[in-house]
């Protein structure tokens, strides 16, 4: 059959049309705000690779603009901004927000929790992720793993820790389930942006901080006031988020939902390398660039009453929060599983070959 000039003309002017229709429908610009200074790799780096990833696979159909805390100014408003439609989405931390949302600290990182593989192995195949939409579902929002820092180092002290005693009445910052429990052996604990670390520090509005480790710490001078430096408990892997309006992600086309979502995991793992590598070109200078740094670990009775103030605290908020419970039942279980794993894996093949 032979299809007349006329017919052929009107197919072609119809695919055009639909080609057009749906590049139109495809344009797509939006606005995100982070926790964070403008310069404050690699959380940084995280946001603006995933807006250049965006951008490319996209074509240049959808851009993302990053604001960072400069010109919005909040810090830790980044949820509400996002919720109001402010702005499209955000980056930021979790437990930033425990005071709205208790079960939301669930997804940072947990006092004595799970390591980053491990925590990345729950949320992609241990039923983390779904947990998460769960949650951050009534907040209007979605929420994706946005980079990790690996375990973190337990903070910047004035003077060493030798007992219990020597926590009452200091003066900390320290977000998260660990501020809680730092609260509750005695230390006046408050959370203060990124921004303002080492002003307050210096200032003495706070006598102790944690902050990262090695590879973003060393840079801020914290060690010029607390050379104290302790090793890590409270955050085994600070997980940050992206959060993303839900209508605003329903509403978009297929193609650029599944582009977001692939930058954002990529960037989540560049962050996660990049900080690793900045931490031990950190820690390889250390001793010659930084000799006054004292590495330190908390004496053991310290620890322990970490511990058991961990369990008090999660035994507290399961009992006023079935939500809380139901994650963190999840991740305690799914800890037990690799942990074992961890074990005789990765940590024996480390042990054994020093
Ligand atoms: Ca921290």
């Amino acid at each position: 059959m032979k299809l007349s000039k006329k017919i052929l003309g009107s197919l072609a002017l119809a695919c055009a049309l639909v080609v057009s229709a749906n590049a139109a429908s495809d344009k797509v610009t939006w606005k995100l705000a982070t926790s964070w200074g403008a310069e404050f790799p690699p959380f940084t780096n995280s946001v603006a690779n995933m807006a250049k990833m965006v951008e490319e696979m996209s074509g240049g159909d959808f851009v993302i603009k990053v604001d960072a805390v400069n010109k919005h100014k909040s810090a830790f408003g980044i949820m509400d901004m996002v919720k109001l439609g402010q702005y499209e989405m955000g980056h930021t931390a979790s437990y930033y927000y425990k005071g709205k949302d208790p079960v939301l600290l669930l997804f940072t990182s947990m006092p004595f929790g799970m390591n980053a593989l491990e925590q990345y192995a729950w949320f992609y195949f241990g039923g983390g992720m779904e947990l998460a939409q769960k949650s951050y579902e009534k907040h209007g929002m979605y929420s994706f793993p946005g980079g990790n820092t690996g375990v973190q180092m337990g903070g910047w002290f004035r003077k060493e820790i030798k007992s219990l005693d020597d926590l009452k009445g200091l003066k900390m910052r320290i977000p998260g389930f660990a501020g809680e429990i730092f609260a509750k052996l005695g230390c006046a604990v408050t959370n203060i942006a990124p921004g303002e670390l080492f002003t307050s520090l210096e200032r003495g509005t706070i006598d102790a901080l944690e902050w990262v480790g090695p590879g973003m710490d060393v840079s801020m001078g914290f060690h010029k006031i607390a050379p104290y430096y302790y090793t890590g408990w409270h955050e085994p892997a600070t997980e940050l988020q992206f959060v993303v309006n839900r209508a605003k992600m329903d509403k978009l086309s297929p193609k650029n939902k599944a582009i977001l979502e692939t930058a954002m995991k990529t960037a989540a793992y560049d962050m996660l390398i990049q900080n690793y590598d900045m931490s031990a070109t950190a820690w390889d200078k250390i001793k010659t660039e930084y000799p006054n740094i004292k590495i330190m670990t908390f004496p053991k009775p310290v620890m322990d009453a970490m511990k058991a103030a961990n369990e008090d605290l999660v035994k507290e908020e399961s009992a006023k929060s079935a939500e809380f419970k139901t994650v963190h039942d999840s991740q305690q279980a799914y800890m037990k599983k690799a942990r074992a794993w961890t074990n005789i894996g990765e940590y024996a093949y480390i042990r054994d070959n020093q």
